[in-house]
């Protein structure tokens, strides 16, 4: 009775990783910014981004949405999101630029001082009591996101559509209007005690806020750099082609130790395990070793096959393949995954780091209505990312940056 070997399931073989996998869900999330599919929902309504951002670099169509993915970072005091695009016309698949992403930025609460006077004021008081400065409820409290990998079961308390009285595209982050009531500086407090600043607003639930990583502030100012000349282009209407719309789930990575695959930081492979795997048939040497990557890649989707994407800021993209561009770009010849040759952001010219890549399900969610048609044929979209804040913002502090994105396409045999 004490033998728990043959015990599938047992909770002390199961551990989380540092990863967030994302899960397309029909109804509503904790996250109400990020989704598959559907049409961009821009920073503000007035500030959409430039629609050049979102051409083919191959036929300069206008390319579908893949995903808006919510990137804010709990050390970084601006709207950070993220827009994943690609190309539908085939002839450009598996060409670079036929999937780009770009990353919306929104400067949020940090008012320039000739603007900060009254108006503002109040929402730079530094007189909220301690106990409310520690931990600001912004608008929802406790999030799904923050809570622990299995404090929520799977369910979604908040997920009841109806305590939504703003329309999807208004911003929840925005806290510019929220007057608060015991402020009362706005008549005496001509120089408010420095030893108290004010108070960065509390992120809401991100895929970045959720790993707590310690991340370095914004980073220095960037050098302008504009990305095209002459007026934006406009977005027509409608879109010429969007895929369904989901909302994004996320939860931490939960593997079974016991299963072949594990990360890289728990040595416990059993190799004879992967002796009855199919794949592990072909010959030693090279090839065996393009199958590693695969194999590796294969494995760990496995176990929670229905990851539409993977969020691990500054961890390690898990490669589909060794031996296309981006895999020869990522994998070091020590065999360590590393988005160091990554070419720098282009607006400020720092290095990226990993932030998260989109996985095969997410074909599935996309193509759902679409069966029989040749579907998309990449294994995975990495991206890697900056937290610069772009050169040029507009009046109501956005701006957007062109963020780098390593596609890993099926094999064709
Ligand atoms: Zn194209
Ligand atoms: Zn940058």
């Amino acid at each position: 009775m004490s033998d728990t070997d043959s015990d599938v399931g047992d909770a002390d073989s199961i551990i989380s990783t540092s990863v967030l996998l994302g899960y397309a869900e029909e109804q509503p999330t904790e996250d109400p910014i990020s989704q598959l599919g559907g049409t961009p929902k821009w920073m503000h309504p007035s500030s959409p981004a430039d629609s050049r951002l979102a051409k083919c670099s191959n036929c300069n169509r206008l390319m579908s949405l893949l995903l808006q993915l919510n990137g804010d970072i709990p050390e970084t005091p601006h709207e950070r999101v993220f827009y994943v695009w690609a190309c539908r016309h085939k002839p450009c698949w598996r060409k670079k630029g036929s999937i780009r992403a770009f990353r919306g930025v929104r400067v949020v609460n940090t008012p320039a001082p000739a603007e900060a006077d009254n108006k503002k004021k109040t929402d730079a008081s530094p007189l909220p009591p301690p106990a409310e400065k520690k931990k600001e409820p912004v608008n929802t409290g406790a999030f799904l996101f923050g809570t622990g990998p299995f404090a929520q079961g799977g369910v979604n308390p908040f997920a009841s559509p109806s305590s939504s009285s703003s329309t999807p595209t208004a911003n929840p982050f925005s806290t510019t209007t929220t007057a608060n009531p015991f402020s009362t500086n706005t008549t005496t407090a001509t120089s408010p005690p420095p030893a108290a600043p004010a108070p960065k607003p509390e992120p809401l639930k991100t895929f970045a806020s959720a790993l707590s990583h310690n991340l370095p502030a914004a980073a220095a100012a960037p050098q302008p750099t504009p990305q095209f000349y002459g007026p934006p282009e406009p977005w027509p209407e409608p879109l010429p082609h969007t895929y369904p719309s989901y909302h994004l789930d996320a939860e931490h990575e939960h593997l079974d130790t016991r299963a072949p695959a594990l990360p890289k930081n728990v040595q416990i492979v059993d190799t004879d395990e992967y002796a009855d795997t199919p794949m592990s048939n072909s010959a030693e040497g090279g090839e065996s070793s393009v199958d590693k990557t695969f194999r590796k890649f294969a494995d760990r989707v496995e176990q929670n096959p229905e990851q539409v994407l993977r969020y691990e800021r500054k961890g390690t993209p898990l490669l589909y393949s060794k031996d296309d561009e981006t895999g020869k770009l990522l994998l070091a010849a020590d065999g360590e995954v590393s988005v160091k040759r990554v070419p720098p952001c282009g607006a400020c010219r720092k290095q990226r780091v990993f932030e998260f890549q989109m996985m095969p399900y997410a074909i599935s969610m996309l193509e759902r209505d679409e069966a029989g048609l040749d579907g998309m044929e990449w294994g995975t979209v990495v991206v890697a990312t900056c937290v610069c804040v772009p050169a040029v913002l507009d009046a109501q502090g956005v701006g957007y940056v062109e963020e780098w994105v390593g596609a890993q396409w099926e094999s064709t045999k």
